[in-house]
């Protein structure tokens, strides 16, 4: 698929400013765990943050498609993890989009337009990860409030984030009719950061688990009806999915353009090993899976833009996260397996897109669930 000219100096814009800010530090991330809180205030400043939010608003109003290119080009630049950082707030703002109250938008999208404000999604509990409606926290009516008790598990941003979207069991209806979803403010008392986790990967964006002790959320905080928490979530989840795979394409290509200058400056039996033909299929092989990736994710995108048929946006937006996180590992492996045993040590970066792009089929909804989604859509 050929960009238009909007779209492709939208890319260029983001390359420059990846190459400047993120390529430079992205190993260093790697090895300190540390979130460069400076770079919210450059990717604020593009819009890229608060990519989502519409203009009337405040935000950019950005397409599905800007979203899933801006998170290419900065996993591009090498690092998967801070291309979480575009569009960061979207699966927030998408939710309050298609659910929240008007007085809910009203108050707080104009503070997401600003971009400075890091938020959260908490589905997942240590005993509800691929079936969401297992969840045990419990939100209770209180007056005009709902008192929130329960530990949600793997929340990326968690310890950084000002606002959280928080799925709650607010009835004893079965599965996924009885949770509800809440705005949260985490400055209030009650939401407690209680781990910071070791992750194997994806460094320098916090994960957390987080305790939910008494939490008070006024009762207009509530997203959507009581008891459709659960059906706002999977939207904005199932619309976030392209972007996921953006960045496995973006991480992806790092690995390849890294192996490339390699081989073309490693010799091994008197000629460059970029010269066999075994590596050079490899190449050939990376850079048709990079690209078909790339295209089922762009083309994800437009069906989200141009309005498809509901099933139709599903469909390819599981097709594009399975895809691009199956591939992601096949492309960063081979990367490694063309340094030999360079590869292997961490003076290059190959082994760290290996790591980074391991997370891409598990999180979100790992690569199965991505299968049985697109085996109810095709098998209707
Ligand atoms: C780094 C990271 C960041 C994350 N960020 C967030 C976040 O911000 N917010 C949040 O809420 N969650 C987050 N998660 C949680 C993530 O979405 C879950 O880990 C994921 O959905 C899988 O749940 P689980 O880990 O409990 O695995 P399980 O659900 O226990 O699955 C274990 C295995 O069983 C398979 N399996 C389960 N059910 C089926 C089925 N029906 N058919 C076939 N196979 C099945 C799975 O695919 C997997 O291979 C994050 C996770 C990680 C690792």
């Amino acid at each position: 698929m050929i960009l238009d000219d909007d779209h492709q100096a939208f890319r260029e814009a983001v390359a420059a400013m990846a190459a400047d800010h993120v390529a430079p530090i992205a190993d260093e991330l790697d090895k300190t765990d540390r979130f460069p809180k400076q770079l919210i205030d450059v990717f604020a400043g593009m819009g890229l943050v608060q990519l989502a939010v519409p203009e009337e608003y405040g935000g950019p109003g950005a397409d599905l498609l800007s979203h899933c290119i801006a998170r290419e080009e900065v996993a591009a630049a090498g690092s998967m993890a801070l291309a979480q950082l575009a569009g960061q707030n979207s699966i927030v703002v998408r939710a309050l989009m298609d659910s929240g109250s008007d007085e809910l938008k009203q108050r707080f999208l104009p503070l997401l337009a600003e971009g400075t404000r890091i938020t959260c999604i908490a589905i997942t509990e240590p005993e509800a990860g691929s079936d969401p409606a297992l969840m045990r926290t419990r939100a209770r009516r209180d007056g005009s409030s709902w008192v929130i008790n329960g530990r949600k598990s793997f929340i990326t941003w968690g310890s950084l984030a000002e606002y959280a979207v928080v799925f709650a069991r607010t009835n004893d209806t079965p599965r996924s009719r009885g949770i509800s979803a809440f705005l949260v403010e985490t400055a209030t008392p009650g939401w407690v950061v209680d781990r910071h986790n070791d992750k194997m990967g994806q460094h320098g964006v916090p994960n957390n688990e987080i305790l939910l002790e008494d939490l008070r959320v006024p009762a207009e905080n509530m997203i959507g009806e009581e008891g459709q928490g659960f059906r706002a979530a999977m939207e904005a989840l199932h619309q976030n999915r392209p972007t996921v795979a953006g960045i496995a394409v973006g991480g992806a290509r790092s690995a390849f353009d890294y192996a490339r200058a390699y081989a073309r400056e490693r010799s091994q039996g008197g000629r460059p090993i970029l010269e066999y033909q075994g590596l050079r299929w490899k190449f050939a092989d990376m850079a048709t899976q990079i690209e078909a990736a790339r295209n089922l994710v762009w083309s994800c995108a437009r069906a989200y833009d141009t309005g498809a048929p509901a099933s139709e946006r599903v469909k390819l937006s599981s097709m594009a996260k399975l895809f691009a996180g199956e591939m992601v590992q096949y492309v960063t492996s081979t990367a490694l397996q063309i340094l030999g045993g360079h590869g292997y040590m961490k003076d290059h970066p190959v082994e760290r897109f290996m790591r980074d792009g391991r997370l891409i089929g598990i999180y979100e909804g790992t690569s199965e669930i991505q299968r049985n989604i697109v085996a109810r859509e095709v098998l209707r």
